[in-house]
């Protein structure tokens, strides 16, 4: 009898936040095949049984090549197993979801996806950024700042012309660059920019500033991966959100529970 893999998305940081059908894969699942960017609490949530295998990766460090991980999915399932494949966020949205759903179909596994929050949208509500507000931001925009080898150059001067806001994955290698090359191409320098870290997570950390200075700001506090660039008048809100936003007492929760992911009322 053929499993079937589960391509699921956790959500970013606050584990409260995986969907009813995402945490119910996560109990039933046999094998489960989790990122660096799901809580610990997630996996915590696995029967004893299930074989629990993290292909860890991280920016430019891939412990576990892509083609590796395609390959324990179709293997796990043609053994008949129950398999969760956990990504942080949706896994869609840069995740490479896509890349192993096909790699599944191409060998005939049945697979379902199960969409997850993403750090994009529901990151950057956890510090008090709305991706879209009627008053100042009509679209949003979400980009990786990070193409592969060989691909051509993200678009800026394009991305530097759209009026909504634009929330780069992945970018925070190149924040000079890109803050520069928006500028460059229009935008302007006193756009107000953000950056959250850990976003949703105990020790998100948030810097709201304008284009022109975010980068220097980020350095000066050593900020690094896994972060979300934010540009536009949505990262102003910030300031009046954060704090009287819920929220925020979720994550200082997490803080003083060990065990929190099933505590959390919302
Ligand atoms: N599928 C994920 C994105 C995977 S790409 C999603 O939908 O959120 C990985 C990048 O996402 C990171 O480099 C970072 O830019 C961003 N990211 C994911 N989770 C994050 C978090 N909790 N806080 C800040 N950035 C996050």
């Amino acid at each position: 009898m053929k499993g079937k893999v589960w391509l699921v998305g956790a959500g970013p940081g606050d584990p409260s936040l995986i969907t009813v059908k995402g945490l119910n894969c996560i109990r039933n699942a046999d094998v489960l095949i989790y990122d660096r960017l799901v809580c610990p609490e997630l996996i915590e949530e696995a029967s004893p049984a299930c074989c629990k295998i993290n292909v860890g990766k991280q920016p430019n460090y891939h412990p576990i090549p892509q083609d590796e991980i395609n390959q324990l999915l179709i293997e796990h399932a043609k053994l008949g197993k129950k398999v969760v494949r956990l990504k942080g966020g949706d896994p869609y949205v840069f995740g490479r979801g896509g890349e192993e759903a096909e790699a599944l179909y191409e060998h005939s596994i049945a697979f379902e996806v199960v969409p997850g929050i993403t750090s994009a949208i529901g990151g950057l509500a956890y510090a008090g950024i709305p991706v879209t507000h009627r008053d100042c931001a009509a679209s949003f925009h979400v980009v990786t700042g990070h193409l592969r080898a060989g691909k051509d150059p993200v678009d800026w001067p394009q991305y530097a012309r759209l009026d909504g806001t634009l929330v780069i994955l992945m970018g925070m290698s190149q924040i000079e660059a890109i803050c520069a090359a928006l500028i460059e191409h229009g935008k302007s320098a006193d756009t107000p920019a953000a950056v959250v870290r850990y976003a949703a997570c105990a020790n998100q950390e948030v810097i709201v500033s304008d284009i022109a200075n975010l980068a220097q700001e980020v350095k000066q506090k050593n900020l690094r991966s896994p972060a979300l660039i934010v540009i536009g008048q949505v990262a102003a809100k910030h300031s009046i959100l954060e704090f009287t936003a819920t929220n925020q007492v979720i994550i200082e929760q997490q803080l003083t529970h060990n065990n929190p992911a099933v505590e959390y009322s919302l």
